[in-house]
Parts: C-alpha cells; structure tokens; sequence
C-alpha cells in the first residue's frame, strides 16, 4: 500500500515552513513537496514568453485589419509574462497540494475515502463505454445496456431488494428520488401523510431531502447506546408519518441492533421504511437492508463501490426498492428480453426522469468494474477488514480521546475532543494538526449529537503501518495538546495558508488579481 511521506519534523509553536524563513527564496526550488508556490502574476517579469517561434514566412496580417477596433486591446493588464517552464511547474505544483487518496491517508469518516483502482478506470475509458453517444439504438449499444442491467442485478443481490434505479448522481439525489417513490406510492393508495421521522444522528441531506419532496421533519433521539428505540419510534409513528429515514449502520458507526423491531412498528401503520445506504460499506456480502425490512435504499457507489469522490465531480446514487414502489420507477428501465437488452419508457406511474439519459454512466463503468475484479468472496471481505481497521483504531485511540458510545463499531468510528478540549484545544484544531503530520483531517463535528466529534473510518485499503502511523500521530497530538496546546491551536504550520477565515473565504473569495497586489491568502 501507499505510504504516506514521513511526517515532517514539527516546527516549533509559531515558526513557519523553512521556505517561508528564507526571505527570497519563495517559490523557487526547494526539498520535497512545494507548499510555497506564490502567484503566477508574482512570477511574471516584462517581456518574458512562453514560446519564441522563428519569424512568420507567409504576409503578416494586422489584427485590425480582420478584427473590428473596438474589439481589439493593446495589453490586457497584469497579464502575466511568463516562460513555458514557469507556466508548467506552477500548475504542477498546484496540483500537487490536492490532497487526494493517491497522495495519502484519508480518514474522512462517512465519506469511506477507499483506493480507487485503476483497473475501474481502464474499463471506463474503453471506447465502446467512453465514446457511446446515449441515443444510439439499442441494437448499437447491447454492451452499455447490458453493463446497466447487469449492475442492477449485483444491487439487488447485494441489497435484497427488486430493483434498482441507476439514474441519481449521488447520494443525496438518491434520497431525493426514493422519497419521491415514497410519495408517489402514498399518493396511489390515497394517502396524504405528511410527516417524515428521522433520528437525530442523520446526515443533513435526509431531512433535506424529505423537506424537498414536502414532508415535514420529526426528530427522533437517539438513545444511550446511540441506536434508535423502538419505544421511541413507536411513540413518533402515527398514521400522518409517511416514512422512517434510517440509516444503518449509523453515523456514529453502529449498528441498529432492533431495526427488526423499528421495521415492524412503520409497516404496521402503513408507513415505509428508508435506509441511507452511504454505509454500505458496512454490510456489503455480510446482510441486506431489505432483509432487515427496508424498503428504498440509496447507494453511494463512489462511497462503497470505490469511484472516485471529492470536490464536486460526479458520482452515483443508484436506489434499491422493494415490489411495492416498482410501479413508479424512473424511466428508461432496462430489460432483457431473451439475448436483447433495451430501454423501456413504458412505466405508467412513473415519476419521471431524474437524469439526462441513464445516470452517470462513467461512474457505473467504474463501480461494474470494482464488483466483478472483487466478486463475492472478495466484496465480503473488503466489508470484514474495514470493519476490523474501524474497530483496531478505536481500540488503539480510546485510551487517548474520549470515547461516547463505547462499543463495537461498524466501519468508522466517532471520538469527541473532550479529553483536549480541557486544555483548550478543539476538533478543529486536533484535525488541523493532522495536516502537519501528513494526514487529511477525519471528519469534525459530525454527527452532531457527539460534541467535538472526530469521525475516523479508516477503510479497507489501507495498511496496518499506515493504521499505525496514523494512531502515533493522534496519540502525539494528544500529547501536545497537554505539553504545548499553543502548537496545536496553531496548526497547521506546514501550509501556505495556516488559519484561513473560512467564512470570508468561502462567501467572498478574491478571485482576480489586482497589480501591485500580493495574494490575500499569503502571510
Ligand atoms: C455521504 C452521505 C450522504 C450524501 O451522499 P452524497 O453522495 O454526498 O450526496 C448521505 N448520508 C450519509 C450518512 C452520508 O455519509
């Protein structure tokens, strides 16, 4: 497995990265990765070109003679003046502080930050998926149709349920689309329930999603084990609640141990039961939601089934529903008849479309992929060992940082700042530091019924080592929190930028350059 880069020594309280300390030297070369790249603009110096071709053999035309005048400038201010080297190690090195899971460790807890293999890749970018335009006949493109009924049917077998509708770009969308089956479902038998009941450990986007569809939210607390009680569900059902919105295992990494329970209090009085799937990769060849009574689930396929994930680009949230909300599924479906596979739009009740065209297709290549190089055996014993990793962190840790809900966890698990927060350092600060040891920050602050949270899931892909560099890197900053908090409050102190404001930052980013300006960013 990929290790991460040795962390780097830690300066001390205050100090910056050498390359800050070395007035001058900014941005030219320097040892090891480069965190001090300036501005393209403060690299520019007059004159300078990126390509110097040999005099023009053919007439030279002015542009004003083909471009009207008022269209034309004489310079274009600031512009920067720059070599072809300058321009290519700027950008490489930008892309360098992209922190990703080929760079390292990522312990984003719920995201389920897994290896993506490259293997998923190659089978996206073969010319038959990549190239398909999504009107071709059915007869021009059996290949593509029958990868979609085929992941289908891996869903099915992997969740229990019917069938499963590919067309959401991600999670959220998932949800979207299975409470609007919920709804559509409820509206056939007559039915106007307008409640929605979710546990107070849910992600935002399911009281989001349910909001969007018109339902109105009820929060159900979570008990001292951090798990739903049935006394407590059954208390909140009535015949107003259209749904129950679970998900399982939950956020705090634990399984709903009476979801049998829970499924038959909402089924007797005619509610349906919806699992956030985004935890899959908990159950995955262990159990199925649609054993434990659910009734839609969503996948995460860039979650569970390993396609790439982070910074907005596409992903897929395929829906997984039981006989009972077949009747209303988006269209095209994909059936085989015989040796043919083709779309079909005829679905009467079908609340329409989703997606242009069939989904993320990319990403369902991807996800394909991933299912048949694992196959059972193996999906199972990805679902094993990220449970084993979740459970080898939280037993290394708990020592160190406070554990609230003591117990086997899933595959993440979640530890609160309550232990440092004595000498005044917080989450934030704790995952902050992590930076400087050469980690991505686990997920803070969520879910928030833990105070301080640190959710940690440490996946299957990774190694014992990289578990264990990871663990003496959270016991070391305990360890600072107590002999130096000042260090850790002011982390990180290997980054360009140390302590953004984030919200300045993110409602007000300064996205020109002026000249004669330094970048807001820099210190
Ligand atoms: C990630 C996640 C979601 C939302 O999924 P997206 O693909 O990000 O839209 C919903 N619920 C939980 C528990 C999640 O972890």
């Amino acid at each position: 497995m990929n290790p991460e880069p040795t962390p780097r020594t830690c300066p001390a309280p205050g100090s910056r990265s050498p390359a800050r300390r070395v007035p001058g030297r900014r941005g030219e070369s320097s040892p090891g990765l480069q965190f001090d790249e300036p501005l393209i603009f403060e690299r520019s110096r007059p004159g300078r070109r990126a390509a110097s071709l040999p005099s023009c053999d053919v007439p030279e035309v002015s542009p004003g003679s083909v471009i009207p005048s008022h269209l034309l400038r004489d310079e274009i201010p600031g512009f920067p003046e720059v070599s072809e080297p300058e321009v290519v190690r700027h950008f490489t090195r930008l892309s360098q502080w992209n922190f990703g899971i080929d760079v390292g460790f990522y312990p984003l807890g719920s995201c389920t930050m897994k290896y993506n293999p490259r293997v998923n890749e190659e089978a996206a970018r073969l010319p038959g998926f990549a190239q398909a335009h999504p009107y071709l006949p059915d007869e021009l493109c059996q290949g593509a149709l029958q990868l979609l009924y085929e992941i289908e049917q891996y869903l099915c077998e992997i969740s229990g349920m019917a069938r499963v509708i590919l067309q959401p770009a991600a999670g959220a969308h998932g949800e979207l689309t299975g409470m609007m089956l919920i709804r559509a479902c409820l509206e056939d038998r007559g039915e106007r329930r307008r409640k929605v009941l979710i546990p107070d450990s849910a992600h935002g986007t399911n009281p989001a999603s349910s909001a969007l569809c018109g339902f109105d939210v009820v929060q159900i607390a979570s008990n001292r084990q951090g798990c739903l009680d049935p006394e407590a569900v059954a208390r909140a059902m009535t015949p107003e609640v259209a749904a129950l919105m679970l998900t399982n295992p939950n956020t705090l990494g634990i399984f709903e141990e009476n979801i049998l329970e829970i499924a038959e209090i909402i089924h007797r009085q005619g509610g349906l039961l919806y699992c956030d799937g985004a935890n899959m990769n908990a159950l995955v060849g262990i159990s199925r939601p649609a054993d434990m009574g659910f009734d839609v689930i969503q996948f995460n396929l860039h979650k569970t089934f390993s396609t790439p994930h982070g910074g907005g680009g596409p992903g897929a949230g395929p829906v997984g529903i039981g006989q009972a909300l077949t009747p209303y599924m988006p269209v095209p479906t994909i059936e085989r008849e015989g040796g043919f596979f083709r779309r079909n739009y005829d679905v009467p009740k079908t609340i329409g479309k989703l997606h242009a065209f069939y989904g993320n297709f990319g990403v369902l290549v991807r996800a394909y992929a991933y299912i048949r190089t694992l196959g059972p055996e193996g999906l199972k014993r990805a679902t094993e060992v990220a449970v084993l990793n979740a459970n080898y962190l939280m037993q290394e840790l708990k020592g160190t940082y406070d554990l609230p809900y003591d117990r086997l966890c899933k595959h993440e698990c979640v530890f609160s700042d309550k232990n440092q927060a004595r000498h005044d350092v917080h989450a934030l600060e704790i995952a902050k530091r992590l930076i400087d040891y050469g980690f991505h920050p686990p997920t803070m602050y969520f879910p928030l019924i833990v105070k301080g949270a640190l959710m940690i899931e440490p996946t299957e892909t990774e190694s014992k080592e990289t578990l264990d560099r990871f663990i003496e890197a959270m016991k070391a900053i305990a360890r600072e929190a107590e002999e130096s908090p000042e260090l850790v409050r002011q982390a990180p102190h290997t980054t360009r930028v140390s302590k953004p404001d984030e919200t300045q930052a993110a409602r007000h980013p300064v996205l020109r350059w002026k000249p004669g300006t330094r970048n807001p960013g820099a210190p």
